[in-house]
């Protein structure tokens, strides 16, 4: 059965819809199809992806806590652009609203305000394993032996292809080919008596990268795998009770950060408070340290470091290990901004805006033919003439990852007068793939992985290149690197991983019918 949600006869895009479901679960999908921006990620545009972002909130009984998962996800809309959505519950029913595209395109005043309830989860995806579909979309549902469960995952785990086959030889049905829905199952045939128990049995199982929150019973649950791959922190607002990925989302709903998820642990947060229980060992962490270079938003703290902080210090050292005689430092906006800063302060080089990076361009920008193609960036990154004409310029971006891009930029500069291009990197070298919800799962698709730097400059056509060294990110961030996952910089995994071929994001994709 479907119905309209629109209240007050308001008109609603037919595609958007909510659909009643035995059990009481009400669960609403909306389609808006390929609107996601690729510039909001931030990033290079041939670049690294976000994975995902997760969020839950546990509210004094009786408070309608929808409208702060909402702004919630707003703060975490740089981890997924794909698809959102929002699971509320009051305790026995659970509501479901999501779909495809930004958190603006997925709800408007009325769904948000049709998800009651004092419990919720939310999810912003972007797809590193199933496809981008609507079937993708999370908080993920099923039925448990506790109630409906609802669960937001960020990561990837990198044995679901045997746990999944596991558990549909014993019958289990799957709607999406997501690891996610490996893990709610797992949880909901577990030979376990309270909802975390089912999530201790779950960790036992899956394997790889996980932050989860899940809504079942009347209770919330967040949990992380045990090298705390991907970050999950716990904060608060006077009684209420609330898990992200990142800080920025508490600072949106008025919570303070308390503390960082542990590796390993289950928070399970229900009437009677907060209870913590180490579900798996803990290993050495392996905090993935492109939260830092990119991904986070720079206004979190990871590890009580801000983000913004930790890339300025990383483009001062920068400066240190590759100086050079120039006019003027010019970031890649948005992703280079703060190194570039670092490097310009410590240089003592000003610091221009020589870039203007436009952020309304969608998906369904076409790519010009090849004759003009070097102007297609140029709708997305403007030079600044006046900045740049005749000047030495220090280009400085995050990083390199299939260097498309940065030759395009660097062409950019020059024909726009850059008397000469230095292009410095806050990373090192990115040579080896990601298995933990980095969307880099295959070494082809990395220029460092089988070129020298000095090949890659060639390549993109700059007068020098420098990248920061490991030894030097590692001081930047102010911690030991064995808390640290640098996987895809220096090949050494800290769990087992797949094969290439295993590992895609399309590999439960098979299943689907
Ligand atoms: S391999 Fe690289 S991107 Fe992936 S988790 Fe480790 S540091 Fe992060």
């Amino acid at each position: 059965m479907v119905e309209d949600t629109g209240k007050g006869g308001s008109k609603r895009d037919p595609r958007d819809v909510m659909t009643a479901v035995p059990g009481g679960r009400r669960e609403a999908a909306a389609g808006v199809a390929g609107l996601a921006c690729d510039l909001d990620d931030g990033g290079p545009f041939d670049g690294l992806r976000e994975e995902c972002g997760v969020f839950a909130i546990h509210g004094a009984r009786g408070e309608i806590v929808a409208p702060a998962v909402h702004l919630a996800l707003y703060a975490l809309q740089h981890r997924g652009q794909e698809s959102a959505g929002i699971a509320t519950s009051d305790g026995t029913t659970v509501m479901i609203h999501k779909g495809m595209g930004l958190v603006a395109q997925v709800f408007d005043r009325g769904q948000v305000g049709g998800l009651r309830g004092h419990l919720g989860i939310g999810h912003v995806r972007y797809s590193t394993m199933g496809s981008a579909s609507l079937n993708n979309a999370q908080p993920i549902f099923v039925r448990s032996p506790w109630g409906d469960l609802a669960l937001a995952h960020n990561g990837n785990l990198t044995n679901a292809p045997a746990l999944r086959a596991e558990l549909e030889a014993k019958g289990v049905q799957f709607t999406s080919t997501t690891d996610s829905e490996v893990i709610a199952h797992l949880m909901a045939t577990a030979p376990a008596a309270a909802p975390e128990d089912a999530a201790a049995y779950a960790m036992a199982r899956i394997e790889g990268a996980y932050t989860v929150v899940v809504l079942v019973g009347g209770m919330l649950l967040g949990f992380r795998d045990a090298y705390a791959i991907r970050p999950l922190m716990l904060g608060r607002s006077g009684e209420r009770y609330a898990l992200a990925s990142e800080t920025c989302a508490f600072d949106h709903i008025g919570a303070v950060f308390v503390r960082d998820v542990d590796a390993g642990e289950v928070l399970a947060i229900d009437a009677g408070g907060l209870r913590s229980l180490q579900a798996i060992p803990r290993q050495r962490l392996a905090h993935c340290v492109f939260e830092y270079i990119y991904f986070a938003r720079p206004d979190t703290q990871l590890r009580a470091r801000n983000v913004h902080s930790a890339r300025k210090r990383m483009g001062r050292i920068l400066a240190r290990e590759h100086p050079v005689d120039a006019d003027v430092v010019i970031p890649v906006p948005d992703s280079g901004m703060s190194a570039a800063l670092g490097y310009a302060e410590a240089a003592a080089i000003p610091y221009e805006m020589g870039l203007i990076k436009n952020r309304y361009i969608g998906r369904t920008f076409i790519q010009p033919d090849q004759a003009t193609r070097d102007f297609g960036v140029q709708v997305k990154l403007n030079p600044v003439r006046e900045v740049i004409e005749g000047k030495r310029v220090i280009l400085v971006d995050d990083s390199i990852v299939r260097g498309t891009t940065s030759g395009k930029i660097v062409r950019l500069l020059r024909r726009t007068g850059a008397r000469e291009v230095h292009m410095r990197i806050s990373s090192p070298p990115i040579r080896f793939p990601c298995f933990y919800g980095i969307d880099t799962s295959s070494r082809g698709e990395l220029v460092a992985s089988a070129q020298t730097v000095e090949q890659i400059r060639e390549m993109i056509g700059a007068d020098s290149l420098g990248y920061l060294s490991q030894d030097a990110l590692a001081e930047a961030l102010d911690l030991p690197r064995r808390e640290l996952c640098m996987a895809c910089l220096d090949g050494h995994y800290p769990t087992t991983v797949p094969t290439e071929a295993q590992a895609g994001r399309f590999a439960l994709e098979h299943v689907l019918r």
